[in-house]
């Protein structure tokens, strides 16, 4: 895990990390783990843009931003990371661009390509924590598989019209998303962002506490969303959080797992032209 070989602090770096480390549980031991680590933000979407922001600006070392699309005019009430003027152009361009700008000296790695059940694997074993901030529920299983059987934590979200939910699965020691609900649900009773619309506060609110999970991990600070389900109801302006148990039969983490190395595609074939 790439907060083993932690980056010491200069003057420069901190004095630009010094809110973080006047935090107590953080401190300079805190930000220094936070510069050595690796994260890796599956989506450059509502989810990933302040996602991907508040990792830059905490300081995390290398970022990983995987996305093949292209921006689209119908993104820009909730994607911030990108600009009207980025309209047509790559999603990992464009979000690039916006994290340099705020961090010169992060170590960023641009993926365009879809993630896949080939490469879901492999992804995921470069980066100490991974972000799932997918808008389908292939591409969401795929990750959760991925961190299954790799060990890199996750934290899951997702997103839609008012409403919100975060899961962190940190395998081996709590439940996966299959746990929760063990295959993908059927696209009838899944809509997505487009179907249903989404509110861009809401993929904000979410997206950001995404990161704050990251960030609590690779600084092995406070408690992670492990085993809780926190689900947010923001016209009703609830937040509440449900308990999830490790379910002996998922078939992913259970005591006998189907889903092995390497991961099926055809567990994921549904829908994988969704595939981010
Ligand atoms: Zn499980």
């Amino acid at each position: 895990m790439g907060y083993n070989k932690r980056m010491k602090l200069d003057d420069g770096t901190t004095l630009r990390y010094s809110r973080n480390i006047l935090i107590r549980e953080i401190g300079p031991e805190g930000q220094e783990k936070i510069l050595g680590s690796s994260a890796l933000v599956v989506g450059a979407g509502g989810l990933g843009s302040p996602a991907l922001l508040y990792l830059a600006a905490a300081g995390i070392g290398r970022i990983g931003v995987a996305d093949r699309d292209r921006v689209e005019i119908t993104n820009l009430n909730r994607q911030v990371i990108h600009k009207e003027s980025s309209v047509g152009r790559r999603k990992v361009e464009s979000a690039g661009e916006c994290i340099r700008a705020i961090r010169s000296d992060v170590l960023l790695e641009e993926h365009g390509e879809a993630l896949t059940a080939e490469n879901a694997v492999q992804r995921f074993r470069e980066y100490d924590v991974v972000i799932d901030g997918s808008d389908n529920f292939p591409t969401k299983y795929l990750c959760s598989d991925a961190s299954v059987l790799t060990g890199v934590p996750l934290v899951h979200a997702g997103v839609l019209r008012f409403g919100g939910q975060i899961l962190t699965v940190i395998p081996g020691a709590g439940p996966c998303l299959r746990c929760l609900i063990p295959e993908i649900p059927p696209r009838r009773d899944a809509p997505t962002c487009a179907e249903a619309g989404i509110l861009g506060g809401v993929a904000g609110i979410v997206g950001a506490w995404q990161a704050v999970e990251a960030l609590k991990i690779v600084a092995g600070v406070g408690e992670p969303l492990s085993g809780r389900l926190l689900a947010l109801d923001t016209l009703a302006g609830t937040v509440s959080v449900h308990a999830v148990s490790r379910d002996p039969r998922c078939p992913a983490c259970g005591e006998a797992p189907r889903i092995r190395l390497p991961l099926e595609a055809s567990e994921y074939d549904q829908e994988r032209s969704c595939l981010i």
